[in-house]
């Protein structure tokens, strides 16, 4: 099963590459020049993630979202250009490059008026699959100095049936190193409440498309309703993302929802942004890095 998994992803992904061969050309000339001159087009942006159980719904940190600004192609989406680099082998300098920066400017949050700020990072499962994965995140721990507990690596469930048992071994080793684990995008693909079961999850990060038509979808509201009440009880986090409207928010005041992601807060927005708005304080040396 896993393996039929596996073919049919590259076998869409050549569908891709058959439609658009030149557009898919030109991306991969740029991603690997973009990888050797240093990741320069690459840039780390960060949305702040809120607790809208405490007055004025405080920030509680970020998840950092990669942007690639090619000089040559200008701006292309996680959605276009993470595939691609999955099947290139660039995802995981690229992917060990988002985790270095976000630890290291969580840091400088944490040491500059915010001790408790979180960052999350996305993490595919080819990234979780490469071999030393558990001794980069160690490494990367101990050369930017986060405390461990404020970091949490967000992983698919579509991708984490593939391999379950190695994928369980992995997350354990790394949950070990005190960093904590979130289920993105739950709901979605190959959704499993067994999933929760057989892996130790920190957090729950419900899909967006539940909250889509929130106000008026009795299914998309019992949903929510629903799994915030296993995460309640089970103690782990429930995180709703891509709440757009105040009707959204709403509606999710009335549960056991805390934290909350999404446009009607705040977007995704470049790391001096994401601190001019959610981290006043004194402005860290830049040299430092
Ligand atoms: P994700 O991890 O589920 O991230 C949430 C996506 O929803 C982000 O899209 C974010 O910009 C978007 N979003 C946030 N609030 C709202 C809202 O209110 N409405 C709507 N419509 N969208 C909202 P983005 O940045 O385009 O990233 C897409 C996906 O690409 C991410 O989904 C994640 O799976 C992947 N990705 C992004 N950055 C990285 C990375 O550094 N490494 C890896 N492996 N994957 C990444
Ligand atoms: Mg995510
Ligand atoms: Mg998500
Ligand atoms: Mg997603």
């Amino acid at each position: 099963e896993a393996k039929k998994l596996g073919k049919n992803r590259v076998a869409l992904y050549s569908d891709k590459i058959d439609s658009s061969s030149n557009r898919r050309l030109d991306m991969e000339k740029n991603m690997r020049d973009a990888a050797v001159s240093g990741y320069k087009e690459f840039e780390v942006y960060f949305q702040p993630i809120m607790d809208i159980q405490l007055p004025g719904t405080p920030c509680t940190g970020a998840e950092a979202l990669i942007r690639w600004n090619s000089e040559e192609l200008g701006f292309i989406t996680p959605a276009e250009f993470i595939p691609l680099a999955e099947y290139l082998g660039l995802i995981n300098p690229i992917g060990n490059y988002v985790l270095r920066e976000s630890c290291f400017f969580c840091k400088q949050w944490n040491d500059n008026g915010h001790p408790n700020y979180k960052v999350n990072v996305n993490l595919s499962v080819v990234q979780l699959l490469q071999t030393d994965i558990v001794e980069i995140v160690a490494q990367t721990l101990k050369d930017t100095g986060i405390n461990p507990r404020n970091l949490t690596l967000e992983v698919t469930e579509s991708l984490a049936i593939n391999d379950m048992e190695r994928m369980k071994s992995i997350l354990a080793k790394i949950k070990k190193l005190g960093v904590r684990i979130a289920l993105d995008d739950f709901g979605t693909g190959y959704s499993s409440l067994n999933h929760i079961r057989e892996i130790p999850f920190d957090v729950i990060k419900v899909d967006q498309s539940f909250v889509k038509d929130l106000a008026g979808d009795a299914y998309s509201q019992s949903f929510i309703r629903m799994v915030a009440e296993l995460a309640d009880a089970i103690d782990v986090s429930i995180c709703v993302e891509g709440i757009e409207t105040k009707e959204q928010y709403k509606v999710l005041e009335g549960m056991k929802v805390r934290l909350v992601q999404g446009y009607y807060f705040d977007k995704p927005l470049p790391r001096a942004e994401f601190e001019n708005r959610y981290v006043k304080i004194d402005k860290y040396e830049e040299e430092k890095k």
